[in-house]
């Protein structure tokens, strides 16, 4: 669960301070809160972490994919790549700003599949949007080269991977642009919260205008005086939810190792099960480790590997546990035409994996009592 697991006494003391010192919104009203602005220094701050030259936060992660299309100017009559898996957020950022999503298959990584990225890239299409699922980065190279090649956008969802890195860079900072998620169940938490990261000004402040309204933030004039040159709508973060995020990013870097040590451990000791095979990870060191995935030969080896590790009382996470979430074969409501045949080897895959949630606070008796189930489970 990540920085959910660690809210304390930080987090009540810095909400409080807004609410009794400041003012829980995040614009003006610069004497009443005495110049502090949270998500202006949460936003400060996170653009170092990463090394973003900007950072915007927003309401939410799926505020933060909305906002980076409206920036972006993507809109009727383009297509926007995206992978069959993924949580169902970022095809609605695609379909609500007018887009047409367009969806690969994944490999092994469970990510992207670049060779079928190249297949579906049309005239038409302006941007690709690799996703970090389950906190392990995509195949940036080979996504980052094709996207060069067709001289395409790349938008990186990392909203599932916060703080994780490929080849030293952190997630989110290798395409143009980068979204992240702090809901309660992402890697850090402001309860709900995004934020983009960017080195483009001219994007930087398209999205920032788009996200208030269109409010120009002009600082020499009073905000009811503030120029606008483009439609925009409410997607602001608020000053509590910014204190939150002061705190928790200084809990990432924890959160983040806790949570690599916890997995390496269970990994180490089911490594000699014959039949499993890991999910194919393409920076170790750059994993967020918030699960741990790996593949039974078959569907129906997957589905006596689930019975028996439920049995035991070990939860698995989206695999399979929330598929109908997160892979595009299962939204019918979407698009009458989507069915898990239209991405067989993502079907296959998806159909005979198992995800293990890694937390921050695991005790070694958990950690064992996983290996145990998976050890029983893996001769069913
Ligand atoms: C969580 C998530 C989102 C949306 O984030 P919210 O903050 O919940 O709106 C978008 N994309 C992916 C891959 C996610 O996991």
């Amino acid at each position: 669960m990540g920085g959910s697991e660690l809210i304390g006494k930080e987090e009540r003391d810095a909400v409080e301070k807004v609410l009794m010192d400041g003012v829980p919104f995040r614009y003006g009203f610069d004497e009443k809160r005495k110049g502090a602005f949270k998500v202006a220094e949460f936003e400060r701050r996170f653009a170092d972490y990463v090394g973003s030259k900007y950072a915007l936060a927003v309401s939410s992660g799926s505020a933060a994919l909305r906002v980076a299309l409206a920036g972006l100017d993507v809109g009727k009559g383009d297509e926007i790549i995206t992978q069959a898996f993924t949580f169902v957020a970022t095809v609605e950022a695609i379909i609500a700003c007018g887009a047409s999503p367009v969806l690969c298959e994944v490999d092994k990584t469970l990510n992207l599949d670049p060779a079928d990225l190249e297949k579906k890239i049309t005239d038409k299409t302006r941007v690709i949007i690799p996703v970090h699922m389950l906190g392990a980065p995509a195949r940036l190279d080979e996504i980052m080269e094709i996207a060069r090649r067709h001289k395409l956008i790349v938008l990186e969802d990392s909203c599932q991977a916060c703080g994780s890195s490929y080849k030293g860079r952190k997630t989110g900072t290798l395409g143009m642009v980068g979204a992240s998620s702090f809901d309660y169940v992402k890697t850090i938490t402001t309860g709900e919260g995004g934020m983009l990261v960017t080195d483009d000004e001219e994007f930087y402040l398209r999205a920032s205008e788009y996200h208030d309204h269109g409010h120009k933030h002009n600082p020499d004039v009073p905000r009811g005086k503030d120029g606008k040159s483009i439609v925009g709508f409410n997607y602001r973060m608020n000053d509590i939810q910014g204190a939150i995020g002061v705190v928790q990013l200084d809990r990432l870097d924890f959160v983040l190792s806790q949570q690599r040590k916890n997995k390496a451990a269970i990994k180490d000791a089911i490594g000699d099960i014959g039949c499993i095979e890991f999910r194919e990870i393409t920076d170790e060191e750059g994993d967020g480790a918030d699960t741990l995935i790996f593949f039974l030969p078959d569907k129906e080896k997957a589905e006596r590997v689930e019975d028996s590790l439920t049995k035991d009382n070990i939860p698995t996470k989206i695999l399979p546990s929330a598929l109908g979430w997160h892979f595009a074969g299962c939204w019918t409501h979407i698009s009458a035409d989507y069915s898990p045949s239209l991405w067989p080897k993502t079907d296959k895959l998806l159909n005979r994996a198992i995800a293990i949630p890694i937390s921050v606070k695991m005790a070694d008796a958990d950690i064992n009592e996983i290996i145990a189930a998976i050890h029983k489970a893996a001769k069913v």
